[in-house]
């Protein structure tokens, strides 16, 4: 049992640390050492939301060293600009296809995200291009837009739907990333979409064909 100040993290943080270590780390202990040792292969890319409700490492139940995770607000991919500003998704993207050469990337959203409602309801959450969060939320401004007029949908249509097509959006903007591009071109990298329903557990899985959002057979 590793031995740690009490006063340092939140309690419930420690006291998991201490289960994990007790736990999860004891009974792969070996796994961690290897990866120690050798580095991480992850096969698998998984961009998804901050919301603390949709941890990809928990909803696909991963060993470590298995999947390579980015989180960001909405789970949304910009698109490709080489402009010289800080870019947090697009260099996690350029390390997981370049460097870990990754043959699958997934891009994971959620049911009830607190971005995606923002982005649609400008007069609760009013959002400003100033904030952080108003700018990274209008990558999807003209979808969010449209959908907002719509009136025939209830509120939480018009959120699913939203949901839904930012995860396709993103998948868009995977591709004007030449190197996406060209590996996927070659068959050596596969786009994903995925959506997860916090309230049920249901997992959506977007056909790359249609982009339609459909449960897994077997599920
Ligand atoms: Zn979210």
């Amino acid at each position: 049992m590793t031995d740690l100040p009490d006063n340092d993290l939140p309690h419930a943080l420690l006291t998991g640390y201490r289960n994990f270590m007790s736990g999860r780390f004891a009974n792969e202990s070996l796994r961690y050492k290897e990866l120690a040792e050798q580095g991480q292969t992850p096969e698998t890319m998984v961009i998804a939301c901050c919301d603390s409700r949709a941890a990809p490492e928990i909803i696909f139940d991963t060993r470590p060293g298995e999947i390579f995770v980015v989180r960001n607000v909405a789970n949304l991919v910009p698109p490709y600009a080489p402009d010289g500003e800080y870019h947090s998704t697009s260099s996690a993207l350029e390390f997981a296809v370049q460097s870990l050469k990754v043959k699958h990337i997934v891009v994971l959203g959620h049911g009830r995200c607190g971005g995606i409602k923002a982005a649609l309801d400008s007069e609760s959450v009013p959002l400003s291009p100033s904030d952080f969060i108003g700018k990274w939320m209008s990558l999807v401004a003209p979808a969010a837009e449209t959908i907002a007029a719509n009136t025939l949908m209830t509120s939480g249509e018009r959120q699913t739907a939203l949901e839904r097509i930012s995860i396709r959006y993103s998948i868009a903007n995977l591709r004007s990333f030449p190197c996406v591009d060209i590996l996927e071109k070659k068959g050596r990298l596969t786009l994903h979409g995925a959506w997860f329903d916090i309230s049920t557990g249901e997992l959506w899985v977007m056909d790359r064909k249609t982009g339609d959002f459909i449960r897994p057979s077997g599920e």
